[in-house]
């Protein structure tokens, strides 16, 4: 405990980003364990000694790369008491309250969050395990579940955007589906999948005695933040009667705002969707919720019941073991219970406006910059930018100086931000949403952004 609130009242004396080189770490660690038994003491000192310098730290409030993977006090306090009981919570009968608090934490985040009511939920590991788990429970409806018994046909077709997250391209392997029956729809300016471009593609498929079988929209894309368009694309995959999954890994928590509830228009459409608390809703790794419309269908790809399973109580609870793949399951809800009761859901709507307050200065400021330009439109607490003096206009040597820029903020520890590519055009990234972030990071980044590129060699 002690340990735990030092590291919190010295986060930001460390550098965010670990610079250490590879197999330093490794080198440090003694090649076979200790025979007798060490003391807590030296291995606390081992920690700060040899762990830490190896460490990113994705909760300084400087970290403003790829999405966070946030946490706070009352989800650390979850964990805790999580890791003290150790249970295994397989099935409703190794311990109820776990089964019965994930089931009520799934509908709490459902209606906050405005997702249809009759939508059942539960907590997997990470939102690619959740995809792999759409995946699969579509191709089971396409192949009548068929593909568990005897196979998977090869004529199956999964959709999605070129901009989609490689999760999706990993899930339709592992589902042996094939990464050649994957079709990536090509996108508009704003990087949203082109809906025409969709039905077409599925018309000819059809045409040529192929079986669609799923469509994965984004709800946010990783490069960009592009939100597809639920409520045109919906009535398509309505129309061909095709699954409908909805990757929402990291923008889903804004569906909390009623600002931002546009983004579920179509919604009614969807056959299952994903989000992750462990994102950017102040619970941390791992806590993934999935949802889907139909559970029956969920159930029926997933169930294999040995004899050593079987329980009383089978039929009238939730054995969650039928709900994805891992047998054994960590008891997660607990700490997003802490953290939904502790923050309170109007604690939590007021701490995510922050950041998107924050994103709106920070987006607004690079906007009137003579010599920075935004890529995409800033959106929720995501802005895509990059260094552009007016007197460059080479995109070949743009790009170099923002890979430098965005290296040398890196390496000098002050903070942290990733980069993307939009059109050939590479562009930072920067994601406001630290638990404890203030608009003084915010300025500070800035600041070092201006300095380091006006010191860059053209
Ligand atoms: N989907 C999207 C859109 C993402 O941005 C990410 C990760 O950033 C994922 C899926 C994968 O999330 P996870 O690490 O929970 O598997």
């Amino acid at each position: 405990m002690d340990w735990i609130e030092g590291y919190f009242q010295n986060l930001e004396s460390y550098p965010v980003k670990s610079n250490v080189a590879p197999k330093d770490i490794y080198n440090t660690i003694p090649a076979s364990p200790p025979q007798e038994s060490e003391s807590l003491d030296d291995i606390l000192k081992d920690v700060n000694e040899k762990i830490i310098p190896g460490i990113t730290h994705w909760q300084h409030p400087n970290f403003f790369a790829y999405f966070p993977a946030n946490t706070s006090f009352p989800s650390i306090l979850g964990e805790m008491l999580t890791a003290t009981l150790g249970a295994q919570c397989m099935i409703w009968d190794t311990s109820p309250a776990a089964a019965e608090l994930e089931e009520r934490m799934m509908e709490w985040l459902r209606d906050s969050m405005g997702l249809p009511n009759n939508w059942e939920g539960c907590i997997q590991d990470t939102a690619s395990t959740a995809s792999l788990v759409a995946i699969l429970t579509a191709r089971e409806k396409a192949t009548d579940f068929k593909s568990n018994e005897e196979g998977v046909p090869n004529n199956l077709r999964v959709y999605c955007s070129t901009q989609t997250h490689s999760s999706i391209e990993k899930g339709v392997c592992i589902s042996g589906i094939g990464r050649k029956n994957m079709v990536k729809i090509p996108v508009d300016d704003d990087m949203r999948m082109i809906p025409e471009r969709l039905e077409a593609q599925i018309k000819e498929d059809i045409q040529n005695g192929l079986k669609p079988c799923c469509v994965v929209t984004a709800m946010g894309t990783t490069g960009t933040v592009a939100i597809d368009d639920l409520k045109v694309i919906g009535p398509v995959c309505a129309k061909y009667d095709v699954w409908l999954h909805v990757d929402a890994a990291y923008a889903g928590s804004a569906l909390m705002l009623a600002e931002y509830q546009w983004m579920a228009e179509g919604m009614e459409y969807a056959d299952s969707f994903v989000f992750n608390p462990h994102k950017w809703l102040f619970t941390n790794f791992d806590c993934t919720a999935y949802y889907v419309k139909d559970v029956d269908i969920l159930l029926k790809t997933f169930e294999v019941l040995p004899e050593y399973l079987k329980t009383k109580t089978r039929g009238q609870v939730n054995d969650y073991r039928d709900w994805g793949v891992p047998l054994g399951r960590r008891f997660r809800a607990l700490k997003l219970w802490f953290v939904l009761r502790s923050f309170g859901i109007k604690g939590i709507r007021k701490r995510m406006r922050h950041h998107i307050a924050l994103n709106d200065w920070f987006a607004n400021q690079i906007e009137e910059s003579a010599d920075f330009e935004l890529v995409t439109t800033a959106v929720l607490n995501f802005t895509c930018f990059r260094y552009r003096p007016p007197a460059i206009k080479d995109e070949v040597i743009l790009n170099q100086l923002n890979q430098k820029l965005l290296d040398q903020l890196n390496t000098s520890g002050k903070a942290f931000l990733s980069h993307t590519k939009v059109n050939n055009i590479y562009a930072l990234r920067m994601v406001i949403g630290q638990t404890y972030v203030e608009q003084r990071h915010i300025e500070m980044v800035l600041e070092e952004l201006r300095k380091i590129a006006s010191g860059l060699d053209i």
